[in-house]
């Protein structure tokens, strides 16, 4: 198991897994469990430890990473390995990102922005409030408590290459470049927060945002990005930000043969997306001078996250553990393992 001595303090980019427990559904239909985390920073897919009739032969494979997470490791256990280390990056003027990229239902969700499991709406583990926890907790001391900084939230969905402000009755915004390839949200509200409490209800209120007017409470999430931002100002100019993204679900991406015309087009673009954003963070971690962030919305919102000499980003993967869910796993497993 993990320890906090095996904290690597020094690197740009920092990618994980974290593997969720068999769910009730998964129990249900006696599905098995593929995953095993051998060392804090392997995982393996493989044959299910219990002989079932295999109907398709599942080889083993390893994937190394960062960090692995078993199915035992809780929120903040997470956030201390992955996002924790780059709160004090947005105090030092520099730019932090972290991504929680998977499946749907492999626990992006659950790992961003908190438990909202039946009828637990607990948005206070989730590693936005951890982080924003933090940042609270830094103001405070004597370094930066001199700076007289402020701190604001944002939060919106970017949903089929358009962007919808969740804190403001999902007001549908323009991007604009401006000729020195600033990239800005226009109107995008941005909530200052005085405490942790503030963060937390503004967390809900984007979430019930989110969520509102869907048949399916699936079916609209799993296909947008949802991006919250911890901005830190001095005298009103940027010193600082925090963009946490809870992903579109990335087997989405494979919606391109879809009957459905909407559904397809939807899938063209999240495939697009994600093919941008794991090019332009092996830009970042090859310190190279192009990065692709005009190829799609999520990364040109994203551009000033990318670029810049103090620029740091994390991926949490997020894998579920059963067996029907073997090739999406892989999927994932491979995708992260290109990011790095
Ligand atoms: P996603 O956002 O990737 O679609 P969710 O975060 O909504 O997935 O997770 C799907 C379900 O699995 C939710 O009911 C969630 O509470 C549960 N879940 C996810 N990760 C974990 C975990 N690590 N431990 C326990 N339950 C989890
Ligand atoms: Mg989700």
């Amino acid at each position: 198991p993990l320890n906090t001595t095996d904290l690597i303090e020094e690197h740009r980019i920092c990618v994980c897994v974290r593997a969720r427990p068999l769910n009730k559904k998964e129990l249900t239909t006696k599905d098995l469990d593929v995953i095993t985390v051998p060392s804090k920073d392997v995982v393996m897919v493989h044959e299910p430890k219990q002989k079932v009739d295999l109907t398709r032969y599942l080889e083993n494979q390893t994937f190394r990473f960062d960090y692995a997470f078993d199915d035992s490791t809780t929120n903040e256990m997470v956030y201390r390995f992955t996002a924790r280390p780059l709160v004090e990056t947005i105090f030092e003027r520099g730019m932090a990102t972290c991504f929680a990229y998977g499946q749907t239902g492999s626990g992006k969700t659950h790992t961003m922005g908190g438990d909202f499991s039946g009828k637990n709406q607990d948005c206070s583990k989730g590693i936005y409030a951890l982080a924003a926890g933090e940042v609270f907790v830094m103001l405070g001391k004597p370094n930066y408590k001199k700076l007289d900084l402020q701190v604001f939230a944002t939060f919106f969905e970017i949903y089929s290459g358009k962007v919808f402000d969740l804190l403001n009755r999902k007001a549908k915004l323009r991007v604009l470049e401006d000729g020195k390839q600033q990239v800005q949200v226009v109107g995008l509200q941005e909530k200052e927060v005085k405490c942790t409490e503030d963060v937390l209800r503004l967390i809900e209120i984007g979430n019930s945002c989110r969520t509102s007017g869907q048949t399916s409470a699936n079916a609209h999430s799993s296909r947008s990005h949802a991006v919250f931002q911890i901005i830190l100002r001095r005298r009103g100019k940027m010193h600082g930000k925090f963009s946490l993204i809870d992903l579109a679900g990335n087997e989405r991406g494979a919606d391109t043969s879809s009957a459905d015309r909407q559904t397809r087009l939807e899938g063209a673009e999240i495939n697009k997306s994600l093919l941008a954003l794991k090019e332009c963070i092996r830009a970042l971690g090859r310190n190279k001078p192009h990065t692709p962030f005009r190829a799609s919305k999520l990364t040109q919102v994203l551009r000033d996250s990318f670029i810049g000499e103090n620029s740091r980003t994390c991926m949490i993967a997020t894998i579920s553990p059963g067996m029907a869910s073997c090739e999406n796993t892989l999927n994932t497993l491979r995708y992260a393992n290109r990011t790095k």
